[in-house]
């Protein structure tokens, strides 16, 4: 941990605002109510795991200016769980209150070729790349960047969607219309296809004052490009970690967060590490830390929004976390029986087929130190 000033202090008892009633808002919400604040979940639809424990909800459109005024009025900083909030509707709110990480931060992480060059510009790796606007372009591009390569869509695409593999013999005007790209989306990306050895995670803390904390580096499995498993910490060298730490960290710093930043990497055959995406939020890899971390990224969070001192990042154990998507939540009742097993469900009443319902966290071997 690099200490420093915290920034201003928002003391435990002040009002937190979140954007989003998922289930990252949910175990906000929780770790917030441990420190003696209160929530308030801005929301466009209701019932969801978030209002079912926060102390407020509104339940409006996120370009409903008035709502969004009343919203932030009574709350004492703003902060969100997903990261596709119109930048406009942040802007409105930190006319008002705090928004941490503002939106400049936001306005990098909802663009893909914004957050690429970002990374590229701070002398951090990513795959190639290039900015797309049509299929003539994707053609260029796929001779520039050559094949095999992934073409995706340069905002809202999440877990696999609005993405597109490109081999040799892929047709780029069909290629372009499969993935959906189109001004809605800003355009497209074409990225060279990384052939990695494994896919890591790294969540880094950021305060007001400039105090950094960096959680472990762990790898992550999809299953069906859903987050399946992570497990903490990776099985990848020290000099890796270090490497994946350093760069977490430098993004941070250079974005000036002040929250979370998790950062997604490819680490290749060789040892190298690319930068593939970030989220300025919680993160589902990050969801471990609740049962074997010593601070959880959800107190993380609320400590580097609210001015506090950040927690130690450290872990208690190994762990490996198991995400519960669709019916796998109803297999919740054999893993209460294991006594290491932590079993969390996120109240969702709908269960529908790639939705996260919940995760178990099975607890590892214990840290000495
Ligand atoms: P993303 O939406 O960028 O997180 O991508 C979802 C998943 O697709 C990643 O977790 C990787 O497994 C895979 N993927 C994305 N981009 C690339 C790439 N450039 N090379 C290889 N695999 C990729």
């Amino acid at each position: 941990m690099n200490a420093g000033k915290t920034g201003s202090l928002i003391p435990p008892g002040s009002t937190i605002g979140i954007l989003g009633v998922g289930q990252l808002g949910r175990m906000t919400a929780l770790a917030a109510a441990n420190l003696g604040y209160q929530c308030h979940i801005f929301c466009q639809s209701a019932d969801e795991p978030a209002a079912q424990v926060a102390a407020q909800t509104t339940l409006a459109p996120f370009d409903d200016t008035a709502a969004l005024a009343s919203f932030a009025a009574r709350v004492d900083v703003t902060t969100l769980e997903f990261e596709n909030v119109p930048i406009a509707t942040l802007e409105h709110i930190a006319e008002q209150v705090p928004v941490f990480p503002a939106p400049s931060v936001q306005a990098v992480a909802q663009n893909r070729v914004r957050e690429k060059s970002f990374a590229n510009e701070l002398g951090i790796a990513t795959a190639p790349f290039r900015a797309v606007a049509d299929s003539d372009a994707l053609a260029r591009a796929i001779a520039e960047i050559g094949t095999p390569s992934v073409l995706k869509t340069v905002r809202f695409g999440y877990d696999g969607k609005g993405q597109v593999a490109i081999n040799a013999d892929t047709d780029p005007a069909e290629a372009w219309a499969a993935c959906g790209a189109g001004p809605q989306t800003d355009g497209g990306i074409l990225e060279g296809f990384v052939d990695f050895a494994c896919e890591i995670s790294l969540i880094v803390a950021r305060n007001a004052g400039g105090e950094t904390a960096a959680f472990i580096p762990v790898e992550n499995r999809h299953r069906n490009h859903i987050l399946d498993e992570t497990i903490a910490p990776a099985d990848i060298p020290d000099t890796t970690a270090q490497a994946a730490q350093d760069i977490a960290l430098r993004l941070c710093e250079g974005l000036e967060v002040v929250g979370l930043l998790a950062v997604e990497m490819f680490v290749t055959a060789d040892g190298d590490v690319l930068v593939n995406e970030v989220a300025p939020r919680p993160h589902n890899s990050g969801h471990w830390t609740i049962d074997a971390g010593r601070t959880s990224q959800f107190e993380q969070l609320v400590r580097a929004i609210c001015g506090l001192p950040l927690g130690d990042p450290t872990r208690r154990c190994d762990a490996v976390m198991k995400n519960l998507i669709g019916d796998d939540v109803d297999s919740w009742r054999t893993h209460l029986d294991d006594p290491a097993a932590r079993v969390h469900l996120y109240g969702k009443t709908e269960v529908r087929a790639g939705r996260k319902m919940g995760h178990i966290t099975h607890l590892g071997a214990p840290v000495t130190d």
